[in-house]
């Protein structure tokens, strides 16, 4: 830095330095110097140096700052240390990045031993499995606690006979010989690796590989090894081959919106329809987006896709109240839409050219999208509330939300995912979790929807517990424009029609929903 210079600037702060220096108790603290110039009327300078003890607060932010990426209970780096260290591995700098594999192993009966020896036991045991992991597997660069049982490792090799020769000390070093509370206890884990580069070069996508072949050698019986395999992947082979075709299908105009109607609580009157993706492939015919979403995220297409889902969902709407039928939008955003801070503009946009009222639109999230970087999601969350549109919380039930993100974040709906829902006139833990969330939602002030409403039963149960909005197969099926429209006026016709009736004489396509505003 140059004093000289700074010294024939004005007043005010001319330096800010941290400093380490040994106290004569021994200790080492942490000193901040600040250096302010004064210049009295004469123009002369002076300057005065200030000092404060910062240890504490360092100490303090160092504390917080593992916290964030270890584990509380046994120590190790969390799931996002370990993101970070992959992605460290993958690109280091200018050096070509060393080949490595990443083993994911979940332990096998550790559910059973929780409830057996209680919880407390439980932490006992994943503290001496991690301890045995980083004393036996001393060629892991990583060694980190994914959450509950699983626990993963990146380890520096560049051949499939390495990782499956590291693959079996991972489950000789698990083995036997745990003690708790006097108990001696044996553990196997199954074990699943993918390579980099060979099977995937960006983190996600690598944990991913390497979680489905965890997922072959659990199903081969647990006690296993499984090294990924992309010949068995049919699926990561369908989609490869896709990849290459979503450009054209834009161009071709094979994409298409299909729209699903929700309901109020009685099933009886139409609220809105929710925008639902498919591609119309010539030769493969339907493709449902599951299998195409993701690959639009790797080509670069997700604003291109978004836009076209936001323009085409909007511009039908638009024809739909213009023929009297009054209905309300719902799209789905995926977790890239998340980092496009023009999004929002360009909703509202769209909205006044379609004349559209904001509260008629509904953009849906799921729970481990919004989770990925909560602090982000609040920003473009809050973004459009602020234009006037509703934020639904999608699936909710399936991810990793906490409870203090979810009362911090501007939601205004929460739709139950249709796991719980589907069953739940026949499981009964199904229901009681159906109806918890409901009461949550209820009590964050949300609206709440049950989506996957396959039959009679189901929707009777989600109307006793509260449930204000319905939607799911059993009321009405995804389905393309006309037909959607066709629908719904059919069930305007029906309007006398009871939704108490017996299931048998009762099909779902008739149960006499009435839409605020009938087609003329
Ligand atoms: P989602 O938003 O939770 O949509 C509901 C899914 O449940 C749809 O699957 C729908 O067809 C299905 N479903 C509805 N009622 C029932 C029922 O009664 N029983 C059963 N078993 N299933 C039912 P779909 O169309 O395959 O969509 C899957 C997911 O793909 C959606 O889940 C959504 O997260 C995503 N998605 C769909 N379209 C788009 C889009 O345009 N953009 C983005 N980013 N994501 C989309
Ligand atoms: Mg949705
Ligand atoms: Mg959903």
């Amino acid at each position: 830095m140059d004093l000289a210079k700074l010294m024939r600037g004005e007043s005010g702060l001319l330096v800010r330095a941290e400093t380490r220096f040994r106290h004569k108790d021994g200790s080492w603290r942490t000193l901040e110097v600040m250096g302010t110039k004064f210049l009295d009327s004469a123009g002369d300078a002076t300057c005065v140096l200030n000092s404060r003890d910062v240890t504490e607060q360092r100490l303090w932010e160092e504390t917080l700052r593992h916290q964030a990426l270890h584990d509380g209970i046994t120590g190790l780096p969390n799931r996002a240390c370990l993101r970070d260290r992959l992605q460290t591995l993958m690109h280091t700098g200018r050096r070509k990045p060393k080949p490595f594999a990443l083993f994911i192993l979940d332990l096998d009966s550790f559910k059973e031993m929780n409830d057996t020896f209680g919880h407390h036991c439980g932490d006992d045991i994943l503290r001496q499995v991690a301890y045995r992991l980083q004393k036996h597997i001393r060629s892991a660069d990583v060694v980190a606690r994914m959450g509950g049982d699983e626990f993963a490792l990146a380890v520096c090799l560049d051949s499939r006979e390495d990782a499956a020769a590291v693959g079996g000390r991972i489950l000789d070093a698990l083995g036997p010989g745990y003690e708790v509370e006097g108990h001696k206890l044996s553990l196997s884990a199954s074990v699943g690796a993918a390579l980099f580069p060979e099977h995937a070069v960006g983190p996600d996508n690598l944990l991913r590989l390497a979680d489905m072949a965890m997922y072959t050698a659990k199903r081969g019986g647990g006690g296993r090894f499984a090294i990924y395999d992309i010949e068995r992947d049919s699926h990561s082979r369908d989609r490869i081959a896709l990849q290459g075709e979503l450009r054209d299908a834009f161009e071709r105009e094979e994409l298409r919106l299909h729209f699903q109607p929700f309901f109020d609580s009685t099933g009886k009157h139409v609220l809105g329809v929710e925008a639902l993706a498919r591609w119309q492939h010539p030769r493969r015919g339907l493709i449902m987006p599951g299998d195409f979403l993701e690959t639009l995220g790797q080509d670069g297409l997700s604003r291109v896709f978004t836009a076209w889902v936001l323009k085409s969902a909007l511009s039908q709407c638009t024809a739909w109240h213009e023929e009297g039928l009054d209905v309300d939008m719902a799209i789905n955003l995926s977790a890239r839409d998340l980092d496009d801070n023009q999004l929002p503009r360009l909703i509202s946009k769209l909205l006044a050219e379609n004349h559209i009222d904001p509260r008629r639109l509904t953009v849906e999230l799921t729970e481990d999208t919004v989770m990925l970087e909560p602090e982000r999601s609040r920003a473009t969350l809050g973004a459009l509330r602020e234009i006037g549109v509703g934020v639904a919380l999608d699936d909710f039930g399936c991810g990793h939300a906490t409870f203090t993100w979810l009362r911090t974040l501007p939601f205004s709906r929460m739709k139950i995912d249709r796991s719980f829902v589907l069953n739940m006139a026949v499981q009964k833990e199904d229901a009681a979790i159906v109806r918890s969330a409901i009461g949550l939602g209820h009590d964050l002030g949300l609206t709440v929807v049950g989506e996957g409403v396959e039959n009679l039963a189901t929707m009777r149960l989600l109307k006793a517990f509260g449930c204000d909005i319905l939607q799911g197969n059993y009321l009405g099926r995804p389905m393309p424009a006309k037909s959607a429209a066709r629908h719904i006026a059919r069930l305007s016709r029906d309007e006398d029609r009871e939704t108490d009736e017996p299931e048998s004489v009762l099909p779902g396509a008739l149960l006499g929903a009435v839409p605020r505003s009938l087609p003329s």
